[in-house]
């Protein structure tokens, strides 16, 4: 067996830490990548793996993941990733669920923990009840921070957006400009409006096509076949669907000018940053894009400390941020400073003071 230290995803985390729990049948596994910011943060994945040691990897790969993506928002936390490690019929009890939260409060707010892949709000609901170190809780009204994540993601994609037309195409409005998008769910629907409120000429696409379709109707844009919208020619191509989108094959069919949407993990290896590059194509790093969620869910977790004001302007205060610091990854790629995904990735790296 390998030692988690020498594989290819360890990057001195922190902590790594194996919980078992016999008596639930609790296996888990809390990344600590860095905490250089504040507590490290990020969601808790339940998981069917294959192999334990996939489920090692995710939990390495995703937590570095989280350290630049909160170093990027300017938030004061770290970053941090537990994966559950669950059975074939994925059996999730209570009793697991209350082994995990206690193995969170023992670290005494190093890690905080949200919803992910295979979580619900209810089960965070349990886990808050033993652990105050808990973030995206459901909130009440709508003046203040936290709730769906979903429209503060849509809101800095659309400001990325905006801000990548006036870099690449010089336009200081995207009215008349063609966005061709990828997923019309909780985000790609929000970015869609957006748009559409300031006169961008759309083309939209989703697997669930009456979804696409209904929204198209709605916004009087055009749709598209899943297998087709990459190929759409276009302005602006902006991916909120699924990851791992853009590899050779995909680069080579696009279209645009521009990539920029709220997909987590766009670039299926670091080698398709620069390719993209290559091709003329502006990239706008999907982890600093897409912010706009968890500077929500942070501010609310924050703010329930009492570290920070609960006041939806303050989020949107500071996704507005998002354009600025996009700009500046743009402005040092253009210096010669390597591609927009490699100048990101050795801004968060200095932020995190590696
Ligand atoms: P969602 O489930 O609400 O929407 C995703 C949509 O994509 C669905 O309508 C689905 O049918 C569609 N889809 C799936 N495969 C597709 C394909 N091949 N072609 C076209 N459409 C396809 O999810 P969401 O919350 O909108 O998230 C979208 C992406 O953004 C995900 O990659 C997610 O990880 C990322 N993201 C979301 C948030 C957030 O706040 N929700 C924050 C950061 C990143």
């Amino acid at each position: 067996m390998t030692a988690f230290w020498t594989e290819a995803d360890f990057d001195d985390h922190e902590l790594v830490q194996v919980v078992r729990d016999a008596k639930s049948g609790l296996t888990a596994i809390i990344a600590l990548h860095s905490t250089h910011l504040g507590p490290g943060a990020g969601g808790t994945r339940f998981w069917h793996y294959a192999e334990p040691a996939d489920a090692m990897r995710d939990a390495l790969r995703l937590s570095r993941g989280m350290s630049y993506k909160n170093a990027m928002a300017g938030l004061p936390m770290g970053g941090g990733k537990a994966v559950i490690l669950a059975d074939k019929d994925k059996t999730k009890t209570p009793e697991m669920l209350a082994a995990f939260a206690d193995a969170v409060e023992a670290l005494g707010g190093r890690y905080v923990t949200a919803e992910d892949v295979g979580i619900s709000e209810a089960d965070m609901a349990a886990v808050a009840q033993r652990t105050q170190h808990v973030s995206g809780l459901p909130v009440e009204g709508e003046d203040t921070a936290g709730g769906d994540p979903g429209p503060f993601t849509a809101l800095g994609i659309f400001l990325g957006i905006k801000a990548a037309v006036r870099h690449k195409l010089g336009k200081d409005s995207v009215e008349g400009v063609h966005v061709a998008l990828q997923g019309t769910g909780s985000v790609g629907g929000g970015v869609a409006r957006l748009l559409a409120r300031d006169g961008a000429k759309l083309t939209l696409s989703d697997i669930h096509q009456d979804r696409a379709e209904a929204l198209a109707a709605e916004l009087g844009a055009a749709t598209a076949a899943p297998d087709a919208i990459m190929s759409v020619a276009c302005d602006v191509f902006s991916p909120n669907a699924l990851g791992a989108i853009l590899d050779e094959e995909g680069i080579a069919r696009l279209d645009c000018q521009i990539v920029a949407g709220g997909a987590n993990n766009q670039l299926r290896r670091p080698e398709h940053g620069p390719m993209l590059a290559e091709r003329g194509i502006l990239y706008a790093p999907d982890y600093v894009i897409n912010a706009g969620g968890i500077i929500s869910v942070t501010l609310e977790y924050l703010c329930r400390q009492d570290k920070a004001p609960c006041d939806i302007n303050e989020v949107r205060k500071r996704i507005a941020l998002i354009p600025g610091r996009l700009e500046r990854i743009w402005q040092e790629s253009d210096r010669g400073g390597g591609s927009p995904d490699q100048v990101a990735d050795r801004m968060a790296q200095e932020l995190i003071g590696r």
